[in-house]
């Protein structure tokens, strides 16, 4: 297991949490930005022990061990796609008095992936939540929450791990290695995907490899060549998915000034511009659809090869 707490501590949501506390300021609503679901779920519950506990998250009281342990009675935690009714639920709970006599706290990880119609049921209750109720919540595609909800809640930021941090908890895990480093060095600041990097050893070649043919495909003998080195197996198709995204991420993030774009990446960023990288993105997902519903893997990778060379020779 890695090391979250040695990466994720000092956070800049954590201070900006720990400070709000110290003050007496704490908010009532929180909203998490991030792109790292389980880094922002590791943060979440550091939250929720740092207003909980009288120590401010000594890990040792017995509400510290119920929160670890899942079980305080005042701490709900909602995952995934939330409902009308659930929302219902909530707003219902937290009208009730708090069992230990001390905060509420509501935990959505996956705000984005609640429907409108409930967000609009949950506004009035983060607005003005019943006294001691607090809510955070998380949200990986901001564009996908109401407008009002958002500006009703405090907005932390959490922007990934520093690069040689990274690389450290990395090698502690899988020990030292060029795949480890270059893990790191691909993620972005992401721990779950540099963990995904670095459990694989292929994974840093693979992506090695998209990128170089992201970067020369020109015609179509560059695919017919990729097709013929790949294995078109369920796994290896979907493995190249999962590396075809983090590669056009990577290129997004280098060409909003947000990452330095390292192997290969600052050179062929600028073969696309934004309206590709959708296209491709859209592509990807819908490769992904293909392969759920049991096409050939070898079909879906050749959708995937044209529709990016396709998509690339419009971009000229
Ligand atoms: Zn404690």
């Amino acid at each position: 297991m890695i090391d979250y707490k040695a990466l994720l501590y000092d956070c800049t949501p954590l201070e900006v949490f720990r400070r709000d506390r110290k003050e007496g300021a704490l908010s009532h609503a929180y909203a998490l930005f991030g792109d790292d679901f389980d880094a922002m779920d590791w943060i979440m519950r550091e939250m929720v022990k740092i207003a909980v506990c009288k120590e401010g998250g000594c890990g040792e009281c017995a509400a510290c061990r119920a929160l670890e342990g899942g079980v305080h009675p005042d701490v709900k935690f909602y995952q995934g796609k939330l409902d009308v009714a659930g929302v219902e639920e909530i707003v219902e709970d937290s009208g009730k008095y708090s069992v230990e006599g001390g905060r509420k706290i509501y935990i959505i990880s996956e705000l984005d992936k609640t429907l409108p119609a409930a967000q609009n049921k949950l506004l009035k209750t983060v607005e003005e939540p019943p006294d001691g109720v607090m809510f955070i919540m998380g949200i990986i595609k901001p564009s996908a929450v109401t407008e009002t909800l958002k500006s009703r809640c405090k907005k932390l930021y959490y922007t990934g791990v520093d690069q040689r941090r990274l690389e450290e908890a990395l090698s502690a895990e899988y020990g030292e290695s060029d795949n480890v480093a270059r893990a790191a060095a691909y993620a972005g600041g992401n721990i779950s995907r540099a963990v995904k990097f670095a459990a694989d050893g292929e994974f840093a070649m693979e992506a090695d490899n998209i990128i170089s043919l992201l970067g020369s495909m020109a015609k179509s003998g560059g695919v017919a060549r990729e097709e013929i080195r790949l294995k078109q197996d369920k796994d290896h198709v979907l493995r190249y998915l999962d590396v075809t995204e983090i590669v056009l991420d990577m290129i997004e993030k280098y060409k909003r000034g947000l990452t330095r774009g390292s192997g290969g990446i600052s050179l062929i960023a600028k073969g696309f511009n934004h309206a590709a990288l959708a296209q491709c993105e859209y592509l990807v997902n819908d490769c992904r659809k293909r392969m759920e519903s049991n096409c050939a893997p070898s079909a879906v990778l050749d959708t995937l090869l044209f529709g990016i060379l396709e998509v690339k020779y419009k971009c000229r």
